[in-house]
């Protein structure tokens, strides 16, 4: 995609810092993170969303994440990740080429992936227990 910044950012055709690059992935430093050492897994090749990546391809990002991770934690000292993943508008995603989020947490520091939780009655469980299954 010609114009996706995620698939210049990964190729090379705007000069980033790169943690680390192999054939199919690099790793970039989040432009706005949310931590110190916030680091996005980028896909060489273009892909929108998780539902559009080749299985293969998922199962490798999600290894490189934990890679990445383990060096990081080593590297900065953190005492904790956040790995997210966000799919689609509704779930925030504002740049549509898979990635993953790499956000190492430091101890002492606010809650930065967090909810108002819920209650599961009976009829939501029931509900959402017969539609998934129907989905089979
Ligand atoms: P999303 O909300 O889609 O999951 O996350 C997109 C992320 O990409 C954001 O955290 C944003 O800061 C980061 N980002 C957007 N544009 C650029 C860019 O040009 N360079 C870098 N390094 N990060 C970017
Ligand atoms: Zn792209």
């Amino acid at each position: 995609m010609s114009d996706c910044i995620f698939c210049m950012l990964a190729n090379g055709a705007i000069p980033t810092a790169k943690l680390y690059e192999d054939e199919h992935f690099a790793v970039i430093l989040d432009a706005n993170p949310a931590s110190k050492g916030h680091a996005l897994i980028l896909p060489k090749e273009h892909h929108a969303n998780l539902f559009e990546m080749p299985d293969e391809l998922a199962a490798e990002a999600f290894i490189l994440a934990k890679k990445i991770a383990s060096r990081m934690k080593d590297a900065l000292k953190c005492d904790g990740f956040n790995i997210v993943q966000n799919n689609g508008e509704a779930a925030g995603q504002t740049v549509f080429h898979f990635h993953i989020h790499i956000i190492p947490r430091y101890e002492g520091s606010e809650r930065i992936v967090a909810w108002k939780p819920g209650t599961l009655t009976d009829d939501l469980r029931s509900e959402i227990l017969e539609k998934f299954q129907s989905a089979e």
